[in-house]
């Protein structure tokens, strides 16, 4: 089934200049980019984008993350592209991703782990929305 999904190369992704690689390895994975901004996310925004994990040890130290410096955010589209993303990201923890996975290539701990992905069509709607409009999505 053909499904989107919200990705986001995070702050260290961008910073270590790895977007290019990033993306040719959804383009390659059979993932098309079909929406695509860089954003310098507020906390604010950061809490809003994980107003799930609030309760969290985590969060204050992930939305500090997640707006200390400019990300990219993308909706990808394709067969199965929910799980398809996840797997070419590998675990959340970059020690315990697969070989060959973009965490276990990059990613630096448990928190900064260069990329997000949906993890459920309902969440992947939400937070495709939460970034782009109807007329920010392409179709090619
Ligand atoms: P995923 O991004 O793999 O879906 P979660 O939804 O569980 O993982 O967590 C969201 C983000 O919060 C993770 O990508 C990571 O940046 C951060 N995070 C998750 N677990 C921890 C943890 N135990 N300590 C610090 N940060 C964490
Ligand atoms: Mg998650």
């Amino acid at each position: 089934m053909i499904e989107r999904t919200l990705s986001i190369i995070k702050p260290d992704g961008v910073k270590k200049k790895i977007i290019g690689d990033i993306i040719g390895r959804f383009e390659k994975g059979g993932l098309k980019v079909v929406a695509m901004r860089m954003v310098h996310m507020s906390k604010r925004e950061a809490e809003g984008f994980y107003a799930v994990h609030k309760d969290k040890p985590f969060y204050s130290s992930l939305t500090d993350f997640m707006s200390s410096g400019p990300a990219v955010v993308m909706i990808l589209e394709g067969d199965g592209a929910i799980a398809k993303n996840r797997q070419l990201m590998g675990a959340t923890d970059p020690k315990k991703a697969d070989a060959g996975t973009i965490r276990a290539a990059y990613g630096t701990s448990i928190e900064v782990n260069t990329v997000h992905g949906s993890d459920a069509p309902e969440t992947a709607a939400t937070e495709t929305a939460y970034f782009f409009s109807d007329i920010e999505r392409f179709t090619y």
